[in-house]
């Protein structure tokens, strides 16, 4: 038989090392025909008479088994293709648990989802403490669960408290959690693994009890999970985080729990079957087609450079920010974590003060979760630099300004700002909605200008918009996009216009927001719809965590913007007015907070919501939830498809993942242009034009949606995928 993805190399004491190193670049994956030939390898090395121990390693760098072949599982469209592809895949791991001697998986680098079930169903695991291992099941996070074994073989091997929150979170561990929780034997230092794994050899040959003696669970865990109301009390509990974590919305995670439950305490080969049933009846939802889209997204992303030329990407080694606001404030310390020096200029000291105490709170987080102690803080702040002054600016590579959003304000501090920089410097606007051509126009060299939007929490929001301008080089957009990857985000270059992408189509949402409240709707019941539909929170509560002047100020710029026109009923407007009512910031806004925390509704605020009705001649009715939700919706998804009719981002799957990432918008549904397709263009259409009759022009279908209805549909994403409708199309 050819051997393509393994070797075998045999040693004349007995122990034999079987080499992974499949076609896919960098990683080892697994897919059907690698599957096979380890079949066939497993069968030879059965009847070697020889073998006296095994040990599976990979041939490439930093990588055991990175998992299974994803573009396999998205192409699946019938439940029985998915059972006959796991049922083969475990019979393959059957044959590797069933060899005669012992087996062991070297695991020095990322070994995750079908990888860490191959190493599973090896007798003994062995780790490096190398920074790439790491060990996880992240199939839950492509909505499908583990199926070639990790639900049974995991919960088995350490214990269902200690398998739940890996199979149910997909979150990856590293190599000295994995020796805590036993998923791994041994752990050795990379440069000494050919050491480590002679020594193991030793003990599994000459002392195997030693090394299982170690695996055994604490007595506590022992009699929680050896009864009956014991496993109940653990299964409920997981249940419950789930549903806290992500509502109903995804349905693996509480497969993966059942698959588990089912199958813990029945024989492994029940476990197995089980399991099998569940992982096809999830490789067909939709849900999960939408999460791998998404996840396909990401990676073409993680390889987009916009740069033919690799010289053309700067090296950004040194950087400022002006601005230590709540956005300058948070950047500097996004900067500072990843070692990028920064100095953070504002015009005051107490304002410097301020930034460095936001970078503080963001490292807070870091030290509850133990990522860094408190010495190793300190010594990281004590390399951002804050200044009043321009000093030390001419040895920048980037300058991200994240001063107040004041068109004139910025024109002239760039202008200031160009005479302290080298004329290469990379010069970065932070700006929410302002136009980076119009503030390119007073620079010298406008050609080293462009948008860098990112989001508010910096230290929790994955997205960062990259704008260029007219004149933008290349070089310098390539750089912006590689350093934005340096700093662990994702950017998405979106084209200059009002709001970018993501506040441009939030927008319309919260100005439906205001309307709804003025026609009687209350604060608590908008939100809720929302967040049941999946938002992170509701729009009222964004309202407040944006701030109501920010908000106010932006719905005006909206309103008189010619592509946007973006009518308003007036009330931020008001609001505005009253400088007490900023939102969150100031403890009021429609809700009142305490200490940070919600407290209840601000009955004050009807005043305004009672003024707008009185000047708009509304009298209060109850709104149905379906009307709250569809007009909120569908306002939010025609703008979306208003953003891809400008071809304000290259594609439909980068808009949906840029809205998913910039705002919380539920993945499960793929985001705002899938929702479009699984809900049918036509429906979208009939929805938007009654909304239109009633309400008025701001709910004038898109153009898209109005030519559709004459001809073809454009979009066809949905049945491409093999995905069914919710709704039929009406056309
Ligand atoms: P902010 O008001 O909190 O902070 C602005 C800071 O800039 C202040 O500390 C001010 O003293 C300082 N400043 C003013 N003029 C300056 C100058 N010439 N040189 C140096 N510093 C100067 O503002 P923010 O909320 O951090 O917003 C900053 C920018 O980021 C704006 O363009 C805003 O639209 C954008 N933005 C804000 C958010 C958000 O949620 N706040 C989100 C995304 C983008």
């Amino acid at each position: 038989m050819k051997r393509e993805a393994f070797t075998i190399q045999e040693e004349s004491n007995g122990t034999i090392h079987l080499w992974i190193h499949t076609s896919n670049e960098s990683m080892n994956v697994l897919n059907q025909s690698v599957l096979q030939e380890l079949d066939g390898l497993l069968q030879e090395l059965a009847q070697l008479r020889k073998a006296r121990i095994l040990f599976i390693r990979s041939g490439k760098p930093n990588v055991f088994v990175s998992g299974a072949n994803i573009r396999e599982i998205e192409k699946i469209q019938s439940q029985l293709t998915a059972k006959s592809l796991v049922t083969e895949g475990k019979k393959v791991f059957d044959k590797l648990a069933d060899l005669p001697f012992p087996t062991v998986a070297v695991i020095d680098g990322v070994c995750l989802g079908g990888g860490l079930e191959l190493a599973l169903a090896c007798r003994y695991r062995i780790a490096t403490d190398n920074l790439k291992t790491r060990l996880g099941l992240p199939e839950v996070q492509l909505g499908i669960l583990p199926g070639l074994g990790g639900t049974q073989r995991l919960p088995r091997l350490i214990g269902l408290q200690a398998a739940l929150p890996l199979i149910l979170s997909g979150n990856p561990i590293d190599a000295r959690k994995a020796l805590r929780i036993h998923l791994v034997d041994a752990i050795y230092h990379p440069e000494y693994l050919k050491w480590g794994i002679e020594t193991f050899r030793k003990q599994v040959l000459h002392a195997p009890q030693k090394i299982l003696r170690k695996r055994r669970q604490s007595m506590a865990a022992l009699l929680l999970e050896g009864n009956p109301l014991g496993r109940m009390l653990i299964y409920r509990t997981a249940k419950k985080t789930i549903l806290t974590k992500t509502g109903t919305h995804y349905p693996a995670p509480l497969a993966a729990l059942q698959a588990v439950r089912k199958g813990y305490r029945r024989s492994l080969q029940r476990g197995m079957a089980i399991e099998s049933r569940y992982f096809s009846r999830l490789a067909v939802s939709p849900v999960s087609k939408h999460l791998i889209r998404l996840f396909f997204t990401g990676q073409q992303i993680k390889k987009e450079t916009y740069s033919h030329n690799l010289a053309d990407v700067q090296k950004i080694q040194k950087t400022a920010i002006l601005g230590a606001g709540v956005m300058g404030g948070t950047i500097a310390w996004l900067f500072n974590n990843h070692s990028v020096p920064v100095i953070l200029k504002d015009i005051s000291w107490k304002a410097v003060a301020q930034g460095f105490q936001s970078c503080r709170r963001a490292y807070a987080y870091l030290l509850k979760k133990g990522k860094l102690t408190p010495a190793e803080v300190d010594m990281r702040m004590l390399r951002i630099s804050g200044q009043t002054n321009y000093t030390g600016f001419k040895r920048c590579d980037l300058v991200l300004e994240a001063i107040p959003e004041d068109l004139r304000l910025k024109k002239t501090t760039l202008q200031e700002l160009e005479l302290y920089v080298a004329p290469e410097t990379i010069i970065a606007s932070n700006t929410s909605a302002l136009s980076i051509d119009e503030m390119a126009s007073v620079l010298r060299y406008p050609n080293r200008f462009l948008g860098m939007h990112f989001f508010n929490p910096v230290n929790r929001m994955p997205l960062v918009e990259i704008i260029p301008g007219k004149q933008t080089s290349a070089s310098v957009l390539a750089s912006a996009v590689q350093l934005v990857k340096d700093l662990g985000k994702t950017p998405i270059v979106v084209k200059d216009s009002p709001g970018f992408l993501v506040n441009r189509i939030l927008l319309p949402y919260l100005n439906e927001t205001t309307y709804l409240l003025a026609e009687g709707a209350k604060a608590e019941r908008i939100d809720k719809i929302m967040r049941d539909f999946g938002m992170p929170m509701g729009p009222v509560e964004l309202l407040d965590e944006i701030g109501l002047d920010t908000a106010g100020k932006v719905v005006h710029v909206f309103s008189i913007q010619p592509k946007t026109q973006m009518e308003s009923n007036g009330l931020l407007e008001r609001i505005l007015t009253e400088k007490s009512f900023l939102g969150r910031k100031n403890g009021l806004g429609f809700y009142r907070y305490r200490k940070g925390k919600k407290t209840g509704f601000n009955e004050a605020i009807n005043l305004f919501v009672r003024e707008v009705q009185y000047h708009q001649h509304i009298s209060p009715r109850y709104l149905p939830d379906k009307e709250i939700r569809e007009r909120l919706l569908y306002r939010m998804v025609n703008e979306a498809m208003k953003c891809m009719e400008e071809q304000l981002v290259a594609s439909e799957t980068l808009l949906d993942l840029a809205f998913i990432y910039g705002t919380g918008f539920p993945a499960s549904t793929g985001g705002p242009l899938q929702y479009t397709h699984d809900l049918g263009h036509g429906n979208l259409l009939d929805a938007l034009q009654r909304y239109q009759q009633r309400f008025g022009e701001r709910f004038l279908p898109c153009q898209t949606l109005q030519h559709e209805r004459h001809a073809q549909p454009r979009y066809r994403h949905a049945e491409r995928d093999g995905i069914k409708s919710k709704h039929t199309h009406t056309h």
